[in-house]
């Protein structure tokens, strides 16, 4: 599953969950933002406006790599950041 917030898309690769015993991403979004992942059906889920009501604290995604199974991805685009790049020559 995947969802977007103000500007960062997170994408949730649900079929590792279940074998995922600390469920960090949850208690991660409680502790660190508005507690919007919540848990459903042994796998995390949306609760509420993530758009208006997400931090984009990236605590899910840090949790679930060093306490889960490395289910989530987040996409923090950065405008203008490809020109940056090619302008200084940085591949
Ligand atoms: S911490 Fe990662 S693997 Fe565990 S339930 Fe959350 S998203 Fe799934």
């Amino acid at each position: 599953m995947e969802f977007q917030e103000q500007t960062i898309k997170i994408i949730i690769d649900e079929s590792k969950c279940p074998e995922c015993e600390s469920k960090a991403c949850i208690a991660a979004c409680k502790t660190y933002a508005r507690g919007i992942l919540i848990l459903k059906d042994g796998k995390p889920a949306v609760e509420g406006d993530a758009k208006r009501l997400g931090t984009e604290c990236l605590a899910c995604e840090y949790e679930c790599r060093f306490r889960g199974k490395g289910a989530i991805r987040i996409e923090a685009p950065i405008p203008g950041l490809d020109e940056y790049r090619k302008k200084h020559g940085i591949s």
